[in-house]
Order: structure tokens, then sequence, then C-alpha cells
């Protein structure tokens, strides 16, 4: 099948008074229609301002971008402004984290899902209205007619998000991009929150690309999985490989900071140690090398590539240890 969303090496860097941010530094990954990639990393690994930018969100003065972001045939990075404003909330939409923040506090939910549907589509108010009644229903929303006349301080998070869900896929889009879409809520919405994205993406073919800083997260939906830190991926293949063979140490690191059913219940969560590295100055030669326990000579020097972890392997992984020596430190 041909991908959808093809991204080759891009690259995103913001010019600050304090330097030059290299907030994305020439990742590549696809996503094929009805497909899941999750993107995983921590906070400042370059998740968010990577799918952002193919959004055309990011474009500014101080930004310079390469690389290419191919979608449906058209490199979205070199679409206009007026092109990108078609595209967006049409063929692609975006769930954020924060849905209070995305509804505008001053319009009740009816008003804001009635311009979103009217905005891409040549429709009456009256039918618009119809269509989010259904949309609150579809997201499963009781008393949908009344919903639309009510502001989004009167709901509830997960209700809101329930909102934006419904508001994304008002038109029907044929990418949809969830940035955390659950970690403003507490834990059992999330798993509500969750089970009805992967259930409505299912209906309607959608394919996605969940961001999220929990790999717990993306094992419920994903199909792929790419794992980023420091603005590069260091890990990419099937949710099934990198759980069941995580080869890279900070994924590993990763997957030893989530609570797993797999696991000795006994065994202690531990956090990754140190801190997330300076995009300004990240460390020489592999960017993880001060956090890694499996650091030696080489890492502090050389910059690991993206390769298969096995020839003519999906599976990839940028560690300059061999895969044997990863293996035998497990
Ligand atoms: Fe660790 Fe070195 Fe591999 Fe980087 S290259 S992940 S520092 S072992």
């Amino acid at each position: 099948m041909s991908a959808l969303l093809t991204v080759n090496d891009l690259k995103v860097s913001f010019n600050t008074d304090d330097g030059v941010v290299r907030a994305v530094d020439g990742i590549s990954y696809s996503v094929e229609p009805g497909a899941t990639l999750g993107i995983v990393g921590e906070s400042g690994s370059g998740k968010t301002v990577g799918t952002m930018t193919i959004m055309g969100l990011t474009r500014a003065a101080n930004t310079e971008i390469s690389g290419q972001a191919i979608f449906d045939g058209e490199d979205l990075l070199r679409a206009s402004e007026q092109q990108m404003r078609a595209i967006r909330g049409d063929e692609i939409a975006m769930i954020f984290q924060d849905p209070l923040a995305s509804l505008h506090p001053f319009f009740t939910i009816g008003a804001q899902l009635v311009e979103a549907i009217r905005v891409h589509n040549d429709v009456s108010k009256a039918a618009a209205r119809t269509r989010s009644a259904e949309l609150l229903t579809m997201v499963g929303l009781s008393d949908p007619k009344q919903r639309l006349s009510s502001y989004p301080h009167q709901f509830s998070g997960g209700m809101r998000q329930r909102v934006m869900i419904a508001m994304a896929l008002a038109n029907e889009p044929r990418l949809l991009i969830a940035d955390e879409p659950t970690t403003a809520l507490d834990v059992t919405v999330q798993a509500q929150i969750l089970e009805l994205i992967a259930e409505l993406q299912a209906q309607s073919g959608t394919a996605m690309i969940i961001i999220t800083h929990d790999l717990g997260v993306v094992a419920e939906v994903a199909d792929e999985i790419a794992v980023m830190y420091a603005g590069r991926i260091v890990e990419q293949g099937s949710a099934t490989e990198l759980f069941s063979s995580p080869q890279h140490p900070y994924t590993r690191a990763l997957l030893d900071s989530i609570p797993r059913l797999d696991r000795d219940r006994s065994r202690a969560l531990e956090p990754i140690a140190g801190r997330p590295p300076s995009l300004i100055s990240p460390p020489s030669g592999c960017a993880f090398h001060p956090r890694c326990p499996l650091a030696f000579g080489r890492c502090p020097d050389e910059l690991p590539a993206l390769e298969p972890t096995a020839p003519g392997s999906q599976h990839l992984v940028a560690c300059l240890l061999s895969s044997e020596s990863r293996s035998a430190e497990r």
C-alpha cells in the first residue's frame, strides 16, 4: 500500500537570542492509510515540533525548515498558507492536549462545531448543526442538542476532549494528528478516550499519528512506533517488535519507567536518570550518552546512524553497540 504521508529528512531549527535550537534534526517516517504511527519521547525531544511543522504551524521569520512532507503527492512544506488553511481541519485534523485552551470560552460548543464544518463545506447553518449533534452522539455525549448550547466551561475535561475529537473528525480527515490527547485527563477517562479514538479510527479508516511521552498510551493504539530523543529518531519499528525486543537503551529506559502487565509486579519502576539535553548545545556524539547505562568510549565522539537491527529488517535503531552487545547487557 502506498503511504498517505511520507516525511523525508525533516529538519526544523529556531534562531533565538540564546542560539540555534535544533528541534528536529533529520527525521523520516511514513504513515499508510488507516494505520497508526506513535511518536514517543520526553518533553523537548522534537516530537510535537515535527508534526506542527508538517501542518504549517511553525512558519516564522526565525524558523528554518528543510526536508519533505509528501501528503497525497504534495509537499506540505512547500504549500502556500492558503493551501495549508484548506488542508488543516479538512484533510488533516489535530487533537491537542488541552481542550480548554483549544476551545473558545466565549462561544457555545455548537457554534464552534458549526464553524468547523462550514469553513470547509458549503452547507447551511441548520445542516451543520444537525451534523454537529450527530458528531456529539458519535463521541458518546448524551443529550447532544442541549450540549450544543453549552459553553466549554460547563463540560468536564473528558467531555471537552470528546468535543475536540468530534471537531477533528467533523470533516472526515484522511489523517488525524493527536498530540498528547489524554495527558490532561485522569487515568480512567484516558482509557475511555483512547478506546473512543481507536474505535472511531477503525470505523472511518483514518490514518493517525499519536504523539505522547507515554509508551503505555501507544501500546494501546499504534501499529508502528518512532522513539525520538534530542530531535532525532533513535528507534523505529512495529509496536510488536518495539515492545517485545526494544533495542535502544533509551527505549528500554522508557519501558522500564511504565507499569506493565508482563513484568514482575514486585519490580520497582525505574525513572530515567538525568535530564533531557539542551537542543541549543546537545551532547556530542550520541546525544543520549550522558544518561546511557551502556555508554562506552566511542559514544561521545560518534553520531550513530539509524540502521536496521538485522539485514533487511524494518526495525531500526541508532546505537553504536552491536545488537549482540546490547542483548548481552539486558
Ligand atoms: Fe548508549 Fe552509546 Fe548506544 Fe548512545 S550509542 S545509546 S550512548 S551505547
